[in-house]
């Protein structure tokens, strides 16, 4: 009973070429693709020129396509590879700079630095590392009360640089 029906989905198989047993060319499979109608009609056309079956046709430009892509080889490849790794790299770089540019601007205006205990994420206005509820950063304080707020990390509060030199240097004001 069981051999009766199982024979295949007669849809999916309906084009399918029947391989031949002894057939010892390289499997073949078909592969079903759909393309627009002038497309369609431009390859008949070309097809009935060259008197050749449209399938064969096809066959010959995909062979063709490949074997140029194959010969183009690893070369063109890499380089396309490398193409486009620069351009995400330099895209990166231009977006670093563009966020400098907005952080600099951030900071404009600040008048000074308030310490505060992080409450919630932010990221520094300077450097633009993360910071986490919890860390110590320092609130921009501006005179223009409708800026926006800036936070900056430890690291990226500005410090006086005489007190690390002031031993070195001998014109620190003695007042
Ligand atoms: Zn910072």
């Amino acid at each position: 009973m069981h051999h009766a029906v199982t024979e295949r989905d007669p849809d999916s198989e309906s084009e399918a070429p029947r391989s031949p047993e002894g057939d010892d060319k390289k499997k073949e499979r078909v592969i079903h693709t759909r393309v627009p109608a002038v497309l369609e009609q431009e390859l008949k056309r070309l097809a009935e020129n060259i008197r050749v079956p449209v399938s064969n046709l096809v066959r010959a430009i995909l062979e063709d396509a490949v074997s140029m892509a194959d010969r183009a080889g690893r070369g063109v490849e890499e380089e396309l590879h490398k193409a486009a790794t620069n351009l995400s790299s330099k895209r990166e770089a231009i977006l670093a700079k563009k966020e400098k540019v907005v952080a600099q601007k951030a900071l404009e205006g600040v008048i000074g630095f308030q310490p505060l205990v992080l409450a919630s994420e932010a990221i520094c206005a300077k450097c633009l590392t993360p910071l986490h509820p919890g860390d110590e950063a320092h609130l921009g304080i501006t005179a223009d009360a409708s800026a926006p707020r800036v936070v900056v990390c430890e690291p990226c509060v500005p410090k006086r640089a005489s007190r690390d030199a002031a031993k070195t240097s001998p014109e620190t004001p003695e007042k």
